[in-house]
């Protein structure tokens, strides 16, 4: 009999994807649908690395690349750890990926053995929970509340320890959430993990730059953590290169060493001209990418100002990446539009349905009361996207 293995069988299709597809639908019928369902900047990548992109072509880069990144993209990325994050990495302990998603895969396949648990702060990134489950772990929801800005407390962390914690994994800054842990509060979660010296540290910090608030801290440059932290990084998200595939870790040697060969049995490493292009992106100073970094500074003020006056809308303040994640629970058991209202799926159907609006339900995320709102979309889109949101709700 031809059937599909229970691995995929078992995965969910990742949700954000799947609103974007049903607005797609929506749309091909003529509706003015306003997507603000997707993780990506609206920007176009800056004409500085298109150029270096260019340039690669006429060089002949056409080769397959070493399975772990070229030599001088590598030497980029320990200059950019040390610049920006205090790090000091060496050649073998970085490994550059298809996307920070094709690095998450890779260090989850090299080091969950089946039954082993992955703590996750919830709400967490969407594929998190999936990647962890196709390499056979345990993913350990921790819950986190608004009240707390969605982070996780060094007792939450301590308490979710058990002898088959292998690793934990967050953003910081986070999607959903958009909250930053503080310098402070990664000290905390250190002095627990300290009583832990087995468990390894996913640190995504994909949304590093995309911070409005007191600077991003890495916890591998926090004491005793570098030697237990993969630290995880790419240029889709602060570059608008969200199309050209490139990721990276800076890791311990043999949690590298391991995720290189893993990629040299699935890709044979990442593109090779966007392997160039990331060179420069990463060379230049972060004052180039400043102009989009503002506008979502000031986009997420807008958006926090315009839902605040919706009755109903909990919000914490998010201190980066491009999105809110407002607690709307307090609509759960009432019937809006003549549809009644259970969870945060049927809220963000709702949203879809009667205001024309893609926004993720936070079920996708690990937290069911609350939805995501993306705002890497224009002013007058958000503005005109909120408002209808206000119309259906009133
Ligand atoms: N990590 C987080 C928290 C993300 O939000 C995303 C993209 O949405 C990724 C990783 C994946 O990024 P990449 O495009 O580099 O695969």
């Amino acid at each position: 009999k031809q059937e599909l293995s229970e691995r995929v069988l078992n995965m969910a299709t990742s949700a954000t994807l799947a609103m974007a597809a049903k607005a797609r639908e929506l749309k091909a019928e003529g509706k003015d649908i306003i997507g603000l369902s997707l993780g990506e900047p609206d920007f176009n990548t800056p004409d500085f690395i298109k150029e270096a992109a260019k340039e690669a072509i006429d060089q002949n880069y056409n080769s397959y690349s070493p399975v772990d990144g070229y030599a001088d993209l590598k030497a980029a990325i320990i200059n950019k750890f040390q610049r920006d994050n205090k790090l000091t990495y060496t050649p073998n302990q970085i490994v550059v990926s298809t996307g920070a998603k094709q690095s998450l895969a890779n260090v989850a396949l090299a080091v969950i053995n089946p039954g082993d648990e992955v703590i996750l702060p919830a709400p967490y990134w969407v594929s998190y929970s999936d990647i962890v489950k196709i390499a056979e772990g345990v993913p350990v929801e921790v819950q986190t509340s608004i009240e707390n800005d969605f982070k996780m407390t060094a007792e939450q962390l301590e308490a979710a320890i058990t002898p088959k914690t292998k690793m934990i994994w967050y953003s910081s800054p986070c999607n959903p959430s958009g909250s930053v842990y503080s310098k402070e509060e990664l000290e905390s979660l250190a002095a627990v993990l300290r009583k832990h010296p087995n468990i390894v540290i996913v640190s995504d910090e994909i949304y590093e730059h995309i911070n409005f608030g007191d600077g991003h801290t890495s916890i591998a440059s926090i004491d005793g953590m570098f030697d237990r932290t993969v630290t995880v990084n790419g240029v889709s998200k602060a570059f608008a290169m969200t199309g050209w595939r490139i990721g990276y870790i800076g890791a311990p040697d043999w949690i590298a060493r391991a995720c290189n060969k893993m990629q040299g049995q699935i890709t044979s490493g990442a593109n090779c001209i966007a392997q160039r292009a990331t060179i420069t992106a990463l060379e230049a100073p972060v004052s180039k990418i400043k102009y989009m970094i503002d506008k979502f500074h000031e986009r997420r003020d807008l958006v926090l100002n315009l839902l605040g006056e919706i009755e109903g809308f909990q919000l914490n303040v998010p201190e980066g990446a491009f999105y809110v994640f407002p607690n709307i629970s307090d609509f759960f058991g009432k019937t809006i539009k003549g549809k009644k209202i259970e969870n945060a799926s049927d809220f963000s159907l709702l949203l879809l349905e009667e205001a024309n609006v893609a926004t993720v339900t936070g079920e996708a995320f690990g937290n069911p009361n609350c939805i995501r709102i993306s705002y890497a979309a224009s002013e007058e889109e958000l503005i005109e996207a909120i408002k209808r949101i206000k119309e259906v709700l009133s």
